[in-house]
């Protein structure tokens, strides 16, 4: 499709969405799912609801198919290889693969991993962790007043490893991860990038190709929870030890010891999410039939209406970046009281998020209290934002 968007046609495929009292403004936490996903869901439980990669009966056999070829579908969407595609729990479990399986053996003291003060905690703690453990140091890009981050001319002193967002959960803010990833791999440090706030809402950027790792979530790009994915570069997976110990991701075992799979196997430890990665492909197919620059471009047409819209509600601040570029459609407003006033909005039936969004130390380091995040998905209308907009004053007087 291209051009304009039909959101009434995209609507009608989100069940959630038939609610008129339910305003959904809280798609960073996560989006609502398509008809196409639920039903695939639930036909697989039905239908299908074998293990895969074990038995040879038939509907073992299509589970392992549908599995496998959900894996293709991913890699495809990411402009990568079958075997470069890891499923996991989450965006979560993926960075935490990558921090110990791939980072931890390769750095030490003297060493830096460096992430960036945009980061979400998920994307944050586990590096903490691998520096606790092997006594490299963490250290973060700063970001200046309107949380945009700088791209580094030079690197941190034993910089071996970045890990950034390419779209900042709490703020909104794009990187620039084309420059970024650029200017990580000129100075030799291997890059992961948390697309999870990007896929899905932003067009596959070169920054995303080029990094060596990928991070996502299935349920904040309209497909089920629980399923996670790593992409990683097949060398760096292929040099891999697995950190997750069990079934599935052993070749041979004996007595005393064991050897693994090949990748992506070998991570892939127990019974995977089998259904929600089958239902993840439904909602890959949505975004790609609507096209991620059109998604892009009707994003933006609500976040330039509640820029407007904000600019005229007396009392309200709003944090991050003026505007798009440098923005997604999460909006953060700073308030006394966040939570009051997102609790008035609910009584509106407007959904959106109030607090520090998994990031205190951004907020930390912009002097923020919490903040109230409105946030957009493809489904979204401007009569959702002009709902919120009429709310807005009773709830800033509320959340003074
Ligand atoms: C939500 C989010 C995560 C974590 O995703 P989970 O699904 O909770 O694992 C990581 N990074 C960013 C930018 C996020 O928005």
């Amino acid at each position: 499709m291209s051009g304009a968007l039909d959101v009434a046609a995209v609507r009608a495929r989100f069940p959630a969405l038939a609610d008129p009292a339910h305003v959904a403004l809280d798609n960073a936490a996560t989006t609502h799912r398509p008809q196409a996903v639920i039903d695939t869901l639930v036909r697989f439980c039905i239908a299908t609801n074998a293990n895969v990669h074990r038995a040879t009966h038939r509907r073992a056999r299509e589970a392992t198919e549908a599995y496998e070829g959900a894996r293709r579908r991913v890699a495809r969407f990411l402009g990568a290889e079958r075997d470069e595609v890891v499923f996991t729990r989450n965006a979560t479990d993926a960075i935490n693969l990558a921090a110990r399986s791939y980072v931890e053996p390769r750095v030490g003291p003297g060493d830096a991993i460096v992430v960036t003060a945009l980061e979400h905690h998920s994307n944050l703690v586990p590096w903490q962790q691998v520096c606790r453990r092997t006594g490299a140091r963490l250290e973060a890009l700063p970001v200046d007043g309107r949380g945009c981050l700088e791209i580094p001319e030079t690197w941190p002193t034993g910089a071996r490893f970045l890990a950034a967002t390419r779209v900042s959960n709490a703020l909104g803010t794009v990187v620039d991860t084309g420059a970024l990833v650029a200017s990580a791999h000129a100075a030799g440090l291997a890059v992961l990038l948390d697309v999870t706030q990007a896929a899905g809402h932003l067009p596959l950027d070169e920054g995303s190709r080029q990094a060596d790792f990928l991070a996502l979530s299935a349920h904040k790009m309209y497909g089920p929870m629980g399923l996670g994915v790593l992409r990683g570069r097949r060398e760096h997976l292929e040099a891999m030890e697995p950190v997750v110990f069990g079934g599935e991701m052993v070749d041979r075992v004996s007595d005393r010891q064991a050897t693994w799979q090949v990748p992506p196997l070998r991570f892939e430890a127990g019974t995977p999410p089998v259904a929600e990665a089958v239902a993840f492909v439904p909602a890959l197919d949505l975004i790609e039939e609507l096209g991620a620059e059109s998604i892009r471009a009707h994003e933006l047409v609500l976040l330039e209406r509640l820029l407007g819209g904000i600019a005229s509600i007396e009392g309200l601040e709003l944090v991050g970046p003026a505007t798009a570029p440098e923005r997604s459609g999460s909006v953060a407003l700073s308030l006394a009281d966040a939570h009051a006033a997102s609790v008035v909005l609910d009584i509106s039936g407007i959904a959106v998020r109030a607090g520090v969004h998994c990031a205190e130390p951004l907020h930390a380091a912009l002097g923020l209290g919490p903040t109230l995040r409105a946030s957009v998905a493809v489904y979204n209308t401007t009569a959702d934002i002009d709902r919120l907009l009429d709310a807005l004053p009773e709830a800033v007087a509320a959340g003074r």
